[in-house]
């Protein structure tokens, strides 16, 4: 049993207001903690102890060595309770314990490497002609204090993805976790501590949509970062609206697998697909759900794709062979399964899963499910489903395919497989997405920008990009 009951603010544990949230394994119901509660008020005591550090403390004018220094630090503290943190993890979230390892901790850890290693060589300062004669200092300023929230499916990796950067900018940051998923992230104190991080830069308060809605609506917040769906996404880019505050949104997708009629159909190509879509129970904002198959060698490769889907071992997310856990609720379950008999009706043919597996009554499993034959224009294919179904979907030729892959409210994600490399980055090159892999599934890279393009969201995280969504430009013309 995990207890936090309280928040996280200027460097100690206090009581919140709210009543305890009871985190429960998906894989079983099983209690596996409490953290406190956020209230509003209690919101606004981690914003004041957040702005407090910025405006007194070291932080904001620390030089960049001391911020790369304090972020690979942090990693260090994380990284040294691996096993800990990815135990937890695994339990509140579902995930495959044989995955987490490196899907929810090495991820994490790489994103704080990357941008510890960016920031030594960033330009906070430049000095540049001005367009009329003399000179301009070009200043890279923090935003200020950061609202973080993040989603329960990645809860360290989209932390990572907002903390290291905001820190690396020399922001405050109040992080709210989700209520599914918010024991590996209060675990965190302890590595913010250890690395030195000063009290008030880094505060944790846990919460529902209330707890959330408070930290937006905070006007002693200067900029959210948001990643979770679109839906809240939306109201949240409207709230910020309202006082002109930054927001970033990392949101929802419906990413596709483009592979192209020059394919070799081997294991890497199956692995990869198979990893695309199922990784963390299907439960990834850049899965690659819609998986797009030449007319031509159609069932040359659904075939073995199915078999491999049908082949794989559900089971306990703690048991190191499990490649499938449950979905993070019973409602998320109840939604998939609903939406795979609403396809199946439409006229898609189920070629793996589709029933709920035999024996695992007391969690919320969904069978690993492939539906094939499927049409773009089919509900499936056109909404984030967040569990592990892959939708196959026929293609006549190139132009067709990239067609079908931009044919989506979402542009989050994609990959392209091909023998021909050339050809792959071209066809990626016309796919409107934040980011394509090619011949891989591999969602992102920890020192590049990702993020979506429409209903996706709104700016980047990642790379010299994701440091300057934190920074306000001050040109001093000299
Ligand atoms: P969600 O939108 O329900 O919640 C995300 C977070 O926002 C939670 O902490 C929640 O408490 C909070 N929240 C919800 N509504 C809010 C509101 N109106 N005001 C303030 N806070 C609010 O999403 P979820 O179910 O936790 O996560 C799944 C979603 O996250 C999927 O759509 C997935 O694609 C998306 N996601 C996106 C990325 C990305 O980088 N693009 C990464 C991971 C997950």
């Amino acid at each position: 049993m995990y207890e936090f009951e309280g928040m996280y603010v200027s460097g100690k544990w206090s009581p919140t207001s709210g009543p305890p949230i009871e985190v429960r394994s998906p894989a079983d119901g099983e209690l596996l903690g409490r953290v406190g509660e956020a209230t509003a008020a209690d919101v606004a005591v981690a914003v004041e102890a957040a702005r407090t550090a910025l405006e007194h403390g070291p932080w904001q004018s620390s030089t960049a060595a001391i911020r790369a220094q304090a972020i690979t630090a942090l990693a260090d503290a994380i990284g040294a309770r691996t096993k800990e943190l990815a135990d937890v993890v695994s339990a509140e979230v579902g995930s495959p314990r044989k995955w987490t390892t490196f899907g929810q901790l090495a991820t994490a850890l790489g994103v704080y490497r990357a941008c510890a290693a960016i920031v030594e060589d960033y330009e906070f300062e430049e000095r540049r002609p001005s367009a009329t004669g003399g000179e301009v200092l070009v200043r890279r300023l923090p935003v200020g204090v950061v609202g973080a929230i993040v989603p329960w499916n990645a809860p360290l990796f989209t932390a990572a993805l907002k903390m290291a950067p905001a820190l690396a900018a020399g922001c405050t940051i109040v992080l709210k976790p989700s209520p599914e998923a918010p024991l590996a992230l209060s675990m965190l104190a302890e590595c913010i501590e250890e690395a030195g991080i000063p009290a008030g830069v880094i505060n944790i308060v846990s919460g529902g949509v209330a707890t959330g809605a408070a930290l937006v609506a905070h006007p002693g917040v200067d900029k959210i970062s948001f990643t979770g769906s679109t839906a809240a996404g939306k109201q949240i880019g409207a709230a910020c609206a309202q006082d002109v505050r930054r927001v970033t949104l990392e949101l929802g997708g419906k990413s596709a697998a483009v592979v192209l009629d020059d394919v070799v159909v081997d294991a890497t190509l199956i692995n990869g697909l198979v990893t695309g879509v199922m990784a963390n129970n299907g439960q990834i904002c850049a899965a690659q759900t819609r998986i797009l198959l030449p007319r031509s060698c159609y069932d040359e490769i659904l075939e073995p794709f199915a078999a491999a889907v049908s082949a794989m071992r559900i089971g306990d997310p703690a048991e190191r062979d499990t490649e499938v856990g449950p979905v993070i609720n019973a409602a998320s379950r109840d939604r998939i399964e609903n939406a795979v008999a609403g396809a199946v009706d439409a006229g898609a043919r189920l070629v793996a899963g589709g029933t709920r597996p035999d024996g695992f009554d007391s969690g919320s499993y969904v069978s690993p499910t492939v539906l094939a034959d499927v049409d773009n224009d089919m509900a499936i294919a056109r909404d984030e489903l967040f569990g592990p179904v892959a939708v196959v979907i026929a293609y006549d030729d190139e132009n067709d395919a990239v067609a079908v892959a931009n044919d989506s409210e979402y542009g989050l994600a994609g990959a392209v497989w091909s023998a021909d490399p050339v050809r792959a980055s071209r066809v990626a090159a016309r796919i409107r997405t934040g980011s394509v892999s090619i011949n891989s599934a591999a969602p992102l890279d920890f020192g590049s920008p990702f993020g979506g393009f429409k209903k996706s969201g709104i700016g980047r995280e990642g790379g010299p990009e994701g440091i300057a969504a934190y920074l306000e430009s001050q040109s001093i013309i000299l």
